[in-house]
């Protein structure tokens, strides 16, 4: 199996920069997504990781081996795109098959047996006569995934392999994938727009944003301790507060936010970003909707209701305080058009510092 470095790597089509030094380090075997909203880069790292695309400046390496200038043929990589891109007129089998045009099959396998064991492998077994027209979308991905797989590749690149299929299959085909993807072993660099697919399938993740890697960390870290504001907001609802530093003590800061003061604790990683807070600086904090509730007693705001969202397990709701936009998950719909929720202080996280532009001085 192969790690991947990614060193510096920018992507420059003629007027557009679409990828602004990217660093990245995948280790052997880890499960790893690049998440990001259309348009910030992820197929353009993930071809140029395939090679099908040269990096402008930086470096892609596996396992140290500089792939600058190697073909996608020769860089040991199989891949799986949105649109499956099977043959029409080709069997399911002999789909299947066609990924080994290049490579021969493992050692001690013929190439027949390769075939029947990766479709077993996807759930497959007794369709290889099929034809993909004779599939489901889940299927015919399945089919791609296989074919990737053919040859061992120690790298496999999947991008968004689900975004063409209904919510339920892409449920299913994502608990498949992991599960094929822990079996093998095999290092997989994994690309969706869709975060709460990001959270659900991942080793970890890297949240990308106009060209740069925005964070990286394990679905826990970039949900509970998301590194910027761009990242609180675009994983998971939040809440996002801006205010003032009122007054500091060691470990907790009164916050002025729209004429209301809050206490929050900031995290212990955030504590020591914080150490150059001072009262009058800005800041901006969030609190996601399961840590502002009204069975909470600190730090109390009362909402507006504009509406809600019935989603059985749990009922989102929208609605403003001060202005301020707010998200809330409650057992049951609002039965009043003001809620009074609170959040406990070390239920705020902070994500934004006026002190980090000055420098921590
Ligand atoms: P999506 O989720 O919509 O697929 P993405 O994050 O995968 O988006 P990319 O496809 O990598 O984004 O595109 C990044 C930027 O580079 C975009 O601004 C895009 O328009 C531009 N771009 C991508 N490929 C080319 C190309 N061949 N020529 C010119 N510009 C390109």
């Amino acid at each position: 199996m192969t790690d991947l470095t990614l060193e510096g790597v920018s992507k420059v089509y003629g007027e557009t920069t679409a990828l602004r030094g990217i660093d990245l380090a995948v280790e052997d075997g880890e499960f790893f997504t690049l998440v990001g909203p259309s348009g910030c880069g992820k197929t353009t790292t993930l071809r140029t990781i395939a090679g099908f695309e040269e990096p402008t400046a930086g470096s892609v390496r596996f396992d140290d081996r500089e792939m600058t200038g190697v073909p996608p043929e020769d860089r040991d990589v199989g891949v799986v795109f949105q649109n499956y891109a099977l043959f029409p007129h080709m069997t399911v089998a002999e789909n299947v098959g066609y990924g080994l045009r290049f490579r021969d099959p493992p050692a001690g396998t013929t190439r027949e047996e390769r075939i029947l064991e990766l479709l077993e492998l996807v759930d497959l077994a007794g369709m290889g006569e099929r034809r993909p027209s004779q599939l489901s979308g889940g299927q015919r991905q399945r089919v791609s995934l296989a074919r990737a797989l053919a040859p061992e590749p120690g790298l496999l690149l999947l991008d968004e392999p689900m975004s063409a299929l209904d919510a339920r299959l892409r449920e299913t085909l994502r608990r498949q994938v992991k599960r094929i993807q822990s079996e093998l072993e095999i290092t997989t660099i994994y690309v969706t727009h869709d975060q709460e697919e990001a959270l659900a399938i991942s080793d970890r993740v890297a949240v990308v944003r106009a060209g740069t890697v925005e964070q990286v960390g394990t679905p826990k870290e970039i949900y509970r301790r998301p590194a910027t504001r761009f990242v609180a907001e675009f994983i998971g609802d939040n809440n996002v507060f801006e205010g003032e530093v009122r007054t500091r003590s060691s470990d907790e800061l009164r916050v002025r936010v729209s004429g209301r003061e809050f206490d929050i604790v900031p995290a212990d990683s955030l504590a020591e970003a914080g150490t150059g807070l001072e009262s009058g600086d800005r800041l901006a904090f969030c609190v996601r909707p399961e840590a502002l509730t009204p069975t909470v007693e600190t730090n109390r705001l009362s909402v507006t209701v504009e509406t809600s969202e019935f989603l059985g397990e749990t009922v989102r709701v929208h609605g403003r305080w001060n202005g301020t936009p707010i998200v809330l998950r409650l057992a049951e719909p609002p039965d009043a058009d003001e809620l009074t929720v609170g959040f406990a202080p070390d239920g705020a996280h902070v994500v934004e510092l006026e002190s980090d532009a000055r420098g921590n001085d």
